[in-house]
């Protein structure tokens, strides 16, 4: 008996040792709550609430000293719209056919924080979640809570915690872009605005860990201690390597069950990360899969489990710091 508690101490000092400590599930857990409030109706991309958004994600940048690029931490855009490119689409019905009409102009605003690299920082890795939602009709506003305020607290905490760690003395090399996209929802339109319009070049781009609806539990597990992993060894299994050895300090179970192009959910065609794929940028997909509340005005705060999330914030991290400290940028399968 004694020498099991022993072994579970042991283990419990080892596993929070290897964690950052400035990845807080507090601090998730009230980013997740703000963002999925009435406040912010819904963020529909080019509406009041997504404004309100950027703006709220911007300060946390500022106020967590998370720097912008260039003159602005706002990228803009305004592009046509378009259907989407995915098929099991039930519950979007109202927004393929507003998407259809002619001349709908999609107008939005992706949201960067930078923290630069030293030796390499001409090379980047890309942490993306969107942060748009469905937004608000007949009178019931969808706060998005799971899809996508999960991973976009996720994002700002990772975000916070690398600005903390460089400050602190630790060792980054290589650049890291904190994305946090708008209309994914309308068809990946932010992050494909973002691809067509890269801040650093594509060519310097040399992973995007995207997340999106991480804080729920799906029906296939009975425990929530598990992630869906998708894409991770599709264009570089180095990074599906990286991934898999982090979460041993983690603990997660990783879950590939989606990992599969051929899977006909079409997991990995419907995230930011494949517009990021599409330019054969490698990419890992973090999610945990749909439930009842899926796209519905349910989808709210008190259903997620931030414990989860914090997690999942920790392995991005520990990713992050591989990934940008590795000798060689990360190798392709086809290299
Ligand atoms: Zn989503």
């Amino acid at each position: 008996m004694k020498k099991t508690i022993l072994i579970i101490l042991l283990f419990i000092s080892i596993s929070s040792f290897s964690q950052n400590k400035n990845i807080k599930e507090s601090s998730i857990c009230s980013n997740i709550e703000k963002l999925s409030s009435d406040d912010f109706l819904g963020r529909e991309s080019g509406k009041e609430g997504e404004k309100k958004a950027a703006e709220y994600i911007k300060n946390f940048f500022i106020t967590n000293e998370v720097p912008k690029i260039g003159h602005s931490y706002f990228q803009e855009f305004i592009v046509k719209g378009k259907r989407y490119n995915y098929r099991n689409e039930k519950n979007k019905k109202p927004f393929i056919q507003r998407a259809k009409q002619k001349n709908n102009k999609i107008k939005g605003k992706n949201v960067i924080g930078f923290i630069e690299g030293t030796e390499k920082k001409e090379e980047v890795i890309v942490v993306s979640a969107h942060y748009d939602h469905l937004g608000f009709r007949e009178e019931k506003i969808y706060n998005g809570a799971d899809d996508n305020a999960t991973g976009t607290a996720a994002v700002l905490e990772v975000s916070k915690a690398l600005s903390k760690y460089v400050k602190e003395g630790g060792k980054l090399k290589r650049s890291v872009l904190f994305i946090l996209m708008s209309a994914e929802e309308k068809g990946l339109i932010g992050s494909k605005h973002y691809t067509d319009n890269p801040i650093i070049p594509l060519k310097k781009t040399i992973a995007n860990l995207n997340i999106d609806m991480i804080g729920r539990k799906d029906k296939r597990h009975e425990k929530n201690n598990y992630i869906y992993i998708i894409g991770s060894d599709f264009i570089s299994k180095e990074l599906h390597e990286i991934n898999e050895k982090n979460n041993k300090k983690v603990g997660l179970e990783l879950d590939y069950r989606y990992n599969n192009i051929r899977d006909p959910n079409r997991f990995y065609f419907r995230s930011d990360h494949y517009n990021f794929a599409k330019n054969d940028i490698p990419c890992i997909f973090y999610f945990s899969g749909v439930h009842e509340d899926y796209h519905q005005p349910t989808d709210t705060f008190e259903k997620i489990d931030c414990k989860k999330v914090q997690k999942i914030s920790q392995l991005v991290f520990l990713n992050i710091i591989t990934i940008a400290n590795k000798e060689r940028r990360l190798r392709k399968n086809k290299d």
